[in-house]
């Protein structure tokens, strides 16, 4: 009994997929009995049931109709589609291919053959100074990339031949094959990609891909604000698309020059600046980097070594226009390391001088040290 609604034989006799032929027997037998006329009284619904029982059960029962069943099951899961005709189709263990080609649509038409692709993106490093990345500037960049063959114009073609249906597709742009048993496989044609036409005869310059490599010079204009890892993308000068596609684009990833007198952090600049001993004991104005050129900065009498000057304002500009950073300069008081006999005198005697209070530090820590020596 043909039945065409979409139910699942197991649902319908409420076993299990893996259910024994037992199993399966023992639920028909029940369901059987349950829905037996006899039982119901000629009721309609109950009558329909009974059907679909006896139906489920007539594949089921049966070892060969059952796999081809489970098989074209997983199948219809797979397509979501819930169920078919099976008890129509089950004679002879049948060809699936129409049933497969109709529910695939068929052979689709071959595409174009501008099956047009975009070419590779391409990555280049670019090194800029901090000046240049604060400012914004422009570089040149050399490349090699690919680009359409000039003989051929990208089609891959001799020139003064033509494209010819592709050999290995038919023209269909893709091939079948079965893969084991129930399902068949497409797959785009590797000669054509899926366009459906090839190269009768490849065009020798190029070896029928289309494309030669080639040095440019690519102009990268370099906006202001960028830092360390910023990545610009500049359309269109990847490689050459093909036929036809555009070309990719080029992303060109922005790498800080080491800088010999700033050490970057967010949009503060840092800038270490070593002064003498002397310089640090009277004071004075040294001269400091700024980042376009040089400016003075006052230094207190006493200024202790590591001592923070901000520059308000000598810093970065923010990307938005808002206030910019500030210059931070940090003073390194250097210790002379070579000294004369009469400098060395001359050191001595000016250190006996010094009472203890002009080094509070030492000091606060000569009071402590003696602390420690008389509780040990
Ligand atoms: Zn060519
Ligand atoms: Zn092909």
């Amino acid at each position: 009994m043909p039945n065409t609604t979409q139910q699942d034989y197991y649902e319908t006799l409420g076993v299990k997929n893996d259910a024994t032929e037992d199993e399966i027997r023992k639920a028909y037998r029940e369901l059987a009995h349950k829905y037996h006329p006899d039982k119901t009284g000629g009721d309609q619904a109950a009558e329909e049931k009974l059907k679909e029982i006896n139906a489920a059960y007539n594949v089921l029962k049966n070892a060969g109709k059952r796999k081809e069943y489970d098989q074209q099951r997983a199948f219809g899961t797979m397509q979501g589609f819930g169920g078919f005709d099976f008890s129509g189709a089950s004679a002879g263990g049948g060809d699936f291919a129409d049933i497969f080609s109709s529910l695939f649509g068929g052979g689709a038409q071959a595409q174009a053959y501008a099956a047009a692709r975009p070419g590779r993106n391409l990555q280049a490093r670019l090194k800029v100074s901090l000046k240049d990345a604060v400012s914004g500037t422009s570089k040149t960049l050399r490349i090699r990339r690919d680009e359409l063959c000039p003989d051929c114009k990208g089609s891959g073609a001799a020139p003064g031949t033509s494209l010819i249906t592709c050999p290995d597709c038919g023209g269909a742009g893709h091939t079948n094959s079965r893969g084991n048993g129930m399902f068949q496989m497409r797959q785009t044609c590797p000669r054509c990609r899926g366009a459906g036409e090839a190269v009768a005869s490849p065009c020798p310059k190029c070896s029928g891909s289309g494309h030669t490599r080639a040095r440019r010079e690519i102009a990268v204009t370099i906006p202001p604000g960028v830092d360390e890892g910023t990545r610009l993308r500049i359309a269109g000068e990847g490689e050459a698309g093909y036929h036809g596609g555009p070309r990719g684009d080029l992303y060109v990833q922005i790498e800080m020059e080491k800088d010999p007198f700033f050490v970057r952090e967010g949009r503060n600049l840092i800038c270490e600046v070593p002064i003498t001993f002397a310089t640090a004991a009277l004071g004075a104005k040294i001269t400091v980097p700024i980042l376009d050129g040089v400016a003075k900065v006052k230094v207190q009498p006493g200024t202790q070594n590591g001592t923070l000057l901000r520059m308000r304002g000598m810093g970065l500009p923010s990307l938005s226009g808002a206030s910019r950073g500030d210059e931070i300069v940090k003073v390194l008081v250097e210790v002379p390391k070579k000294l004369t006999r009469d400098q060395v005198k001359l050191l001595k005697d000016f250190d006996g001088q010094l009472p203890a209070s002009s080094h509070s530090l030492r000091e606060k820590f000569g009071k402590l040290l003696a602390k420690l020596r008389s509780t040990s």
